[in-house]
């Protein structure tokens, strides 16, 4: 039996990648799991906004209607779940349990209001904030999308400040230059959290418990 219980898997990380609207989060998200090699999973996220062309249930999102998604809040069934321009957002719990507890990592894409749910929950979590390079670029992207009337851009504007001055909750800041950039910065920081000695001192401790017994 010696040494067996220590190679037992440690519990995942929880990675919550966030940052102000507008700033690429998906994109940059897109980038990490379409372009190269990654070993964690994507929690896909429950939402009852309409599906946009291409996109496909339990792909993109998991799409419900309001009353499924406030009957998933009841029943304590997500981790985190805000509002969003109308629409409930929210990561489901099961999913991510399961994973932690099979030793693999968890990457969630949620905004700002969600991922400070999570930090309350899970601190322990990795925090990672995405930022633009600056806030005329921000402005840029916004108004590039052609949606928006100006006075909602400004309005997406006032709300990004805000959210920028969230970054204090995080642990990492990654600006979003180039995408591809800001991708491998992102994997570079998860890697790295894995040699953290707080994160893996319980382990070689009990291992040494283990060995003396
Ligand atoms: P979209 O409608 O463009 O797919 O997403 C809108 C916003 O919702 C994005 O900022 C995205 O990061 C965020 N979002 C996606 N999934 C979740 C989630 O599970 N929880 C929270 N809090 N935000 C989410």
């Amino acid at each position: 039996m010696r040494g067996e219980r220590s190679r037992m898997k440690d519990r995942g990380l929880l990675i919550v990648f966030s940052g102000p609207s507008g700033v690429g989060k998906g994109t940059v998200r897109k980038e990490i799991f379409e372009a190269s090699r990654h070993d964690f999973e994507y929690s896909i996220s429950m939402t009852t906004r309409k599906k946009r062309p291409g996109e496909m249930e339990g792909v993109d999102y998991f799409f419900r209607t309001r009353e499924e998604f406030e009957e998933m809040i009841k029943n304590g069934q997500m981790l985190e779940y805000a509002e969003y321009v109308g629409n409930y957002y929210g990561t489901p719990l099961k999913y991510i349990n399961q994973k932690l507890n099979e030793g693999k990592d968890v990457f969630l894409e949620i905004e700002v209001q969600g991922a400070s749910q999570v930090k309350e929950k899970v601190p322990d979590g990795v925090f990672i904030f995405l930022i633009p390079p600056d806030l005329d670029e921000l402005r840029e992207r916004i108004v590039g999308r052609g949606t928006d009337s100006s006075g909602v851009i400004e309005e997406r504007m006032r709300v990004a400040q805000e959210e920028i001055e969230m970054m204090s909750l995080y642990d990492y800041a990654v600006v979003n230059d180039e995408v591809a950039f800001a991708a491998v910065r992102v994997k570079d920081i998860i890697a790295g959290e894995h040699f953290r000695v707080d994160r893996v001192i319980g382990r070689y401790l009990k291992m040494i418990r283990e060995y003396n017994q």
